[in-house]
């Protein structure tokens, strides 16, 4: 049962069917979708029986919901399980964006990870900058991350307010703010159990909050893309007004064939476009969506050029063994890690690090202990090139014994570290010693369910 105060609330809203949004919240039906990634060669859901997300071309229906806990696909990072909704984000960047993907990206509130993924695989060659403010979760997001395996991420954990030093300094602020939640109502019980209109108001200041910490970030000219999952007009349109009434800013239109059934909407003051995504309506769950673009500019402070820890040269020697260096890509040593990130980038890891926590940078490569050098998961699972090293291909009983963390019974003609892969995407590190195998997965990552 919808609560009918949250009804009486968003009835006049438009594009809104009382009846048909009922009787979609009544029906048995779930949707499952899911987001391959273009970085690991995995075509299971190219198949005719997946139907494409129309907004987002890595994006697919499943026909029913697996174990994508049994899935060792999933655990590689061949996909990201993301409600199709939320998949319009693709579309939104592909318009405002095009083939310029070399841009510097923050995303404010990104765990678990959904639209970070997404912004990776579309930034492919620019920086993406995934922000959580509480701790438990941004270590779920730096772990779905470091799955997603690619480089030219940041991970911070930080409240919104901490972003402020860095003046004019993202061509987008993604923010996909938390809300009260009612576009999952279909999905989630607890959603429809924990809904109240005074948790939309708290929701909606909270919001403001987090949009005014971090605008002073955005350039000039940059894009604020905000999003809910939230029907309610406090949290959407209301919060496009309250922008529009602060800060100079310009509403975008997005096109949208008329066949994809997103309602357009527009606020009541400004007139700025939004986009309501009802289930009666499309398949997906309830999503709000809007873009502005910032059209006022402040002085910009200038970040000093600056060096971060280098690898010794014997360090590189034994490296070099387990990784081609593309000439772009530039390490850095934290502590006693080597990490990688594409040069371009390399400052800005400086420059966030100055004021940030940040909890993961590009690609860890390894570290020397003692004689050895020892490589980190992340290479493991992360796209950079890797030079010849042994691998071993487990089928799907050996590669889920390696995800539980347990030994594995075959054996390895090659001795020491060893690429471990499932259909070729790479599991993670096994050490290979006369007798017996030593399994290198990250214990905090184990599957628990046998
Ligand atoms: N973007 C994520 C994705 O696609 O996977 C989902 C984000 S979820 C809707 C909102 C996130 O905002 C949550 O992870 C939550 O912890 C975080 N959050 C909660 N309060 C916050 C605050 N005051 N400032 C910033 N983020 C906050």
């Amino acid at each position: 049962m919808l609560p009918e105060n949250f009804i009486q609330s968003v009835q006049h809203l438009k594009g809104f069917d009382k009846e048909k949004f009922e009787a979609i919240h009544n029906s048995e039906e779930q949707i499952t979708s899911v987001r391959i990634n273009p970085e690991k060669k995995c075509s299971i859901f190219l198949e005719e029986e997946y139907k494409q997300v129309a907004w987002c071309k890595y994006g697919f229906y499943l026909p029913e919901r697996p174990s994508f806990t049994l899935d060792p696909c999933f655990h590689a990072g061949a996909y990201y399980v993301q409600e199709a909704s939320s998949m319009f984000l693709w579309h939104i960047v592909e318009q405002i964006f095009g083939t310029n993907t070399e841009q510097k990206i923050l995303d404010v509130c990104a765990a678990p990870g959904g639209k970070s993924t997404l912004l990776a695989s579309y930034f492919y060659n620019g920086l993406i900058v995934s922000n959580e403010v509480i701790k438990q979760r941004a270590a779920v997001l730096a772990e779905n991350i470091t799955k997603w395996g690619t480089t030219n991420n940041i991970v911070t954990n930080n409240d919104p307010k901490n972003f402020a030093y860095l003046k004019n300094y993202f061509d987008a602020v993604v923010i996909d703010a938390p809300c009260s939640g009612s576009g999952m109502f279909r999905k989630d019980v607890t959603a429809v159990e924990e809904w109240s209109l005074d948790n939309v108001t708290l929701c909606s200041q909270r919001q403001q909050r987090i949009i005014a910490d971090v605008w002073d970030s955005l350039k000039e000219n940059g894009y604020l893309i905000y999003s809910t999952c939230s029907y309610s007009e406090e949290e959407n349109e209301q919060i496009t007004d309250w922008i529009m009434d602060n800060f100079i800013a310009k509403s975008v239109q997005i096109f949208i064939p008329n066949n994809w059934h997103i309602e357009t909407t527009q606020s009541n003051k400004h007139k700025a476009f939004g986009y309501r995504f009802y289930p009666d309506k499309i398949k997906g769950e309830g999503f709000f969506i809007t873009v502005l673009q910032k059209k006022e500019s402040i002085a910009t402070h200038k970040f000093k050029q600056q060096q971060l820890q280098q690898p010794t040269k014997q360090e590189l020697a034994l490296l070099n063994s387990f990784i081609v260096l593309q000439n772009e890509v530039k390490l850095f040593k934290y502590h006693n890690e080597i990490k990688a990130i594409d040069e371009k980038w390399y400052n800005d890891v400086a420059i966030l690090s100055q004021q940030l926590y940040i909890k993961k940078a590009g690609t860890i490569i390894g570290e020397i202990k003692g004689k050895d050098f020892v490589p980190h998961h992340e290479l493991a699972v992360g796209t950079l090139r890797l030079s010849n090293i042994a691998t071993l291909e487990l089928d799907k009983d050996n590669a889920l014994q390696y995800l539980r963390k347990k030994e594995i019974a075959v054996s390895s003609p090659n001795k020491g570290m060893v690429l471990v892969t499932y259909q070729g995407l790479s599991l993670g590190w096994i050490k290979v010693m006369q007798h017996r195998m030593n399994n290198y997965y990250p214990s905090e990552w184990r599957i628990l369910k046998s």
